[in-house]
């Protein structure tokens, strides 16, 4: 019994050293990527994702310690549709690791498996801002495109490590059914929101409004990713007083003076929606985000 006591613990560490081997290494660009690995991979996957929750996706510094993770992954989960154009490129060519190189199998594009919003058409020029052709890439603040996500996911998995396919299938199930489960308490608790005009600081949230019935009218900055200019935000109050417009929704990463100047000249009321898994503390899963997200929507509304 003694000798046991000294062995158990070194064979214990044996085992979690021989499963973490074996577990899939997966790297994703964002943290609601991450957390959707981890919900259908289970104890089989190793997930890192490159940025956190508190960052805005669109701009990334590629640091060493982003070459090695993608250097050792064996499947990399990128929102795609262009979020992560400005940083992902160069990263995977410093990277030198063919698997998750686009085209193979260590490489998976989540935006080919929702329907995409805000495909623009015609010529797409710089003047517009900084535009994305390709349409808008926030696809993930949607939860039903978070079941179609997860599915690809399970299915990826599956391919990469056959083994275990059918319990990333039964993972995925367990996600999408408790997804069907919490999605009509969200839509009652923002029932007050139905049809209601809604301005938004940058074109992020017009899944969310979708997923929920509310209408963006408007957006503080001029072009997506161009800061709002007096003249432009002396348009905006005319536009939310005309309108009787309530809430402004943003993310906390942009500054607050523009929302602080429309709220003191028009009452309007500011919601800085959580974004994404990891923006704040206690956000660790998908589920946790729209919770977090109508917890601070039905918060903005009281006041
Ligand atoms: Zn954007």
């Amino acid at each position: 019994m003694n000798r046991l006591r000294h062995i158990l613990p070194g064979l214990l560490l044996l085992m979690v050293s021989v499963t973490g081997h074996a577990a899939l290494q997966i790297v994703t660009t964002t943290q609601d990527l991450a957390a959707l690995a981890e919900a259908v991979g289970g104890d089989y996957v190793k997930v890192q994702s490159l940025t956190p929750g508190t960052r805005d996706p669109h701009f990334a510094a590629a640091k060493p310690s982003m070459i090695r993770k993608v250097f050792r992954a064996d499947l990399l989960l990128i929102i795609g549709a262009d979020m992560e154009i400005g940083w992902l490129p160069p990263l995977l060519q410093s990277a030198r690791n063919s698997r998750v190189q686009p085209g193979n199998p260590g490489h998976l594009d989540l935006s080919g498996t929702v329907p995409i919003l805000g495909k623009l058409s015609g010529p797409v020029s710089r003047a517009l801002g900084d535009v994305h052709a390709k349409g808008n890439p926030h696809y993930w603040l949607d939860p039903r495109n978070g079941a179609h996500m997860a599915r690809a996911i399970a299915a990826r998995l599956g391919e990469l490590d056959p083994e275990h396919a059918a319990d990333y299938e039964r993972r995925f199930l367990a996600f999408e059914r408790m997804l069907n489960d919490k999605l009509p308490g969200w839509r009652a608790e923002l029932a007050h929101l139905e049809s209601k005009p809604v301005i938004a600081y940058h074109t992020s949230f017009i899944y969310l409004a979708d997923a929920f019935g509310f209408r963006i009218v408007d957006e503080v900055e001029p072009k997506p990713g161009i800061a709002p200019s007096a003249a432009s935000l002396s348009a905006l109050l005319t536009h939310i007083k005309a309108d009787d417009i309530g809430v402004l929704i943003m993310e906390p990463y942009y500054e607050r003076r523009s929302a602080r100047y429309l709220n003191e000249q028009t009452g309007i009321r500011v919601a800085v929606l959580p974004q994404s898994v990891g923006a704040q503390k206690g956000i660790d899963n998908y589920f946790d985000l729209f919770d977090a997200i109508v917890a601070v929507l039905n918060n903005a509304e009281d006041n």
